[in-house]
């Protein structure tokens, strides 16, 4: 059923980027639950994995020093949305976890193979667009840190370098501390659905004021996006309701939905619109 020539399972993260270095032409597997459809419809054939699974240490969620919150690459989306630091400190991502999928894909989905397959409808590219976070890449004799927001090459392609295996998602203190965030997901169905769009909010205020909105999107450019022409327009204004709705009017100019058979181009510009009133709306609160 499966066209699999070998299988290669290191116990540590060491073996693993030896084992890639010598053989870039290997596939990584992760939770598999995207590299075993792929195969299933046949996109390989006599495939090599490189399985990270046995790899120790690559599925801890921890806050460092300086604050920085550190998610391994391996960590399960159900993991992450019952991790006490990331519904403390970063609940956005919490909600973007559990919407995902069914609980027995979120059981060994992990947040690396979400951001490495590229797909635009991947639930946790909006929300960790919104937090700014850095993706920490790693090869056999080197590594580099690289925004999330300048991962993304095209649909279902991310810049991955030869030999490199992402390790670490990282969120520096600075771009979670004072800020309060909402995810949309909106699907044809509630469970077991990719997006027809994801919307991200993330709102730092005083007195009502924006010190700082982030939004963004899935599923409506050929990559996640950040709406800038309604974060900059944002700043300064207060959260009045014409000054909500006038923001999310100009999530648009930045999206660049398209028709599919899960929703047409017209709709999803009006949920982009709709689920970013609402969630401004939302972190408001009662004001
Ligand atoms: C029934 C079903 C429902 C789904 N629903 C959703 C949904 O609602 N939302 C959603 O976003 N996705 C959904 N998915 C897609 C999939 O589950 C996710 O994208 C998942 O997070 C992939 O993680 P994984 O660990 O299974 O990745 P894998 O399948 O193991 O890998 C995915 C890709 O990333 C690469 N890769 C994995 N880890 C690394 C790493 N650390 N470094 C470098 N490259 C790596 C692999 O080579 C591969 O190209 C669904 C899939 C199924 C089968």
């Amino acid at each position: 059923m499966f066209d699999i020539k070998q299988v290669y399972e290191p116990m540590c993260l060491k073996s693993a980027l030896e084992i890639y270095q010598n053989n870039p032409h290997l596939t990584i597997i992760a939770g598999g639950t995207d590299v075993l459809i792929n195969l299933r419809h046949g996109k390989y054939e006599e495939v090599e994995l490189l399985s990270l699974q046995k790899i120790k240490g690559l599925d801890e969620i921890k806050i460092l020093e300086d604050g920085t919150i550190e998610i391994g690459a391996l960590t399960t989306f159900t993991k992450i949305f019952r991790n006490d630091i990331i519904n403390k400190h970063v609940p956005i991502l919490a909600e973007a976890a559990v919407s995902m999928g069914g609980p027995q894909i979120r059981n060994i989905a992990t947040i690396g193979g979400n951001i490495c397959n590229g797909a635009v409808s991947a639930d946790s590219a909006p929300a960790l667009f919104t937090l700014n976070a850095l993706l920490y890449l790693e090869t056999a004799n080197a590594s580099r840190t690289i925004p999330i927001t300048e991962f993304y090459a095209g649909p279902g392609r991310v810049k991955l370098q030869p030999g490199e295996i992402l390790t670490k998602i990282l969120i520096t203190k600075d771009n979670y501390e004072n800020f309060k965030g909402k995810y949309f997901k909106f699907s044809n169905r509630k469970a077991m659905d990719i997006a027809m769009i994801g919307v991200a909010v993330l709102l730092n205020t005083t007195d009502n004021k924006v010190n700082d909105l982030r939004i963004a999107l899935g599923v409506s450019a050929p990559t996640p996006i950040r709406c800038q022409e309604a974060e900059k327009t944002s700043l300064g204004l207060e959260l009045t309701e014409e000054n909500m709705k006038r923001i999310s009017e100009l999530t648009i100019l930045d999206a660049k939905p398209r028709d599919s058979w899960r929703g047409s181009k017209a709709y999803r510009e009006h949920l982009i619109k709709v689920l970013t009133y609402r969630a401004l709306r939302e972190l408001r609160g009662n004001k």
